[in-house]
């Protein structure tokens, strides 16, 4: 890999290896990368932000995801900074009641075939740049925007905002929520707010008179939820508390509010939850969006990947799994086909339905999280107690399908 400098964006390297352009290097646009050049592609990504500086929060890797991470080498670049949780828990959040204990660790393993992880996002983006740095034929474009596509006969053409222009074989738009290839390619469409802000905080454990579990928690609440996760080999607890609320106008992740803001919604929560929010120096929220599945993936020799095509709210903990995912898939639908536009399309039709159910679950989850009023949490939370107790092998096959299957 290269790193070129942001004033040079011509393509130097003469070779006959099929060029892709990738917009956006966030986890999907590396996993790309990484799955293209592995398939022998000459691969030029352009990233508008001038530097790789990650978002300092945490992310769970499910086994479909980490199975592809093992394949590609990421996963061994990250082995000694992530943590493997001991198991998948449901509390609720103002008792602190259990609701839900599903080992996971050994049990992922034999079950789904592939680890359970929890990692900082910043170590997962260094793993996906060092695998790059040592491929060749990657340049990395920093400081470059994209501003839109068109097509000739040989594939796509891709104009940079400083109307300079690069042909590829294949364009990939991993250009995130807000995607600037996918309102050219269906329209204008603007992600949808979902009614939901989220607070994230990360904190060292020591610093915690009351630790949450080694488990990856859901914690239940009134229109509301949490997700307590650790990261960095335990050493950091990572806090991400969802709300409803009827409306935003901030877009992006860096919107900073105060512990005493977060503790308007959390602070008649179990002491786990309260500490979290009042040793937490730096708080930050932003919306949650999504987006209904769309009808088509692909323009051409265009083709939209990760939130980009299919953006959903985390109450499963699959966006950026998804991403890993669709890089997988996406490169081996172009070693099958040399056609690009047909293999853009075999790429959405594999990959549609999944996300669609998904992205569904991922709704359904977040409506069953915020379950209001007494009963109603008890007839819902009742019979996930006794499941759990009674029957753990049906609640471990209810994820068969998400964990256990994929295209690893
Ligand atoms: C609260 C929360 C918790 C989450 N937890 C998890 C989790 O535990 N597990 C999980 O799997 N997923 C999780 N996710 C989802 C996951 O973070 C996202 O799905 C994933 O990061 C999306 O990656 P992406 O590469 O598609 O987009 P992005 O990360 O948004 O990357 C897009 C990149 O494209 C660049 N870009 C945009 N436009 C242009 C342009 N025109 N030209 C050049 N560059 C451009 C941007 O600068 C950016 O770097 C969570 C999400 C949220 C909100």
């Amino acid at each position: 890999m290269y790193i070129a400098d942001s004033s040079e964006v011509k393509e130097t390297a003469e070779t006959t290896k099929r060029h892709a352009v990738i917009v956006g290097g966030g986890i999907a646009g590396l996993a790309t990368a990484i799955c293209l050049s592995l398939k022998n592609w000459r691969v030029s990504i352009y990233e508008q932000s001038p530097a790789f500086e990650e978002i300092g929060a945490g992310v769970q890797i499910s086994p479909n995801g980490s199975r592809i991470l093992e394949r590609i080498g990421v996963l061994e670049r990250i082995a000694d900074s992530c943590f493997e949780p001991i198991a998948l828990e449901m509390r609720h959040g103002r008792s602190n009641r259990r609701l839900l204990y599903l080992p996971m660790g050994d049990q992922a393993i034999k079950r789904w075939q592939g680890q359970y992880l929890q990692v900082y996002r910043p170590d997962l983006i260094r793993a996906l740049l060092d695998v790059l740095e040592s491929t060749e034929d990657v340049a990395i474009h920093n400081g470059v925007r994209v501003s839109h596509y068109g097509h000739d006969a040989s594939g796509a053409t891709v104009m940079l905002d400083k109307d300079e222009q690069v042909d590829a074989d294949l364009l990939v738009a991993a250009d995130g929520v807000h995607s600037t290839i996918r309102q050219q390619m269906t329209g204008d469409d603007k992600a949808r707010f979902t009614g939901n802000v989220a607070w994230r905080a990360l904190v060292p454990v020591e610093q915690l008179r009351n630790p949450p579990p080694l488990s990856a928690c859901v914690w239940t609440g009134e229109g509301k939820h949490a997700v307590t996760t650790r990261v960095r080999g335990g050493e950091w607890v990572n806090f991400v508390g969802i709300v409803e609320q009827d409306d935003w106008h901030v877009e992006g992740w860096r919107e900073k509010g105060s512990s005493s803001e977060a503790l308007q919604d959390f602070g008649n929560w179990n002491d786990s939850i309260t500490d979290i929010i009042q040793v937490s120096g730096d708080l930050y929220r932003w919306a949650l969006l999504d987006r209904p599945p769309l009808p088509k993936w692909s323009d051409k020799a265009a083709v939209l990947i990760g939130d980009a095509a299919h953006a959903m709210l985390p109450s499963m903990a699959q966006g950026a799994v998804q991403c890993i995912e669709d890089a997988w898939v996406l490169a081996d639908c172009h070693q099958r086909n040399p056609d690009a536009i047909s293999a853009n399309q075999d790429f959405y039709r594999q990959r549609i339905e999944r996300t669609r159910r998904i992205q569904k679950q991922s709704a359904d989850n977040l409506r069953l999280f915020h379950k209001r009023g007494f009963l109603s949490q008890v007839a819902c939370y009742a019979p996930i107690w006794l499941a759990g107790k009674l029957l753990p092998g049906a609640v471990y096959r209810r994820n068969d399908w998400v964990y256990g299957q994929g295209p690893l």
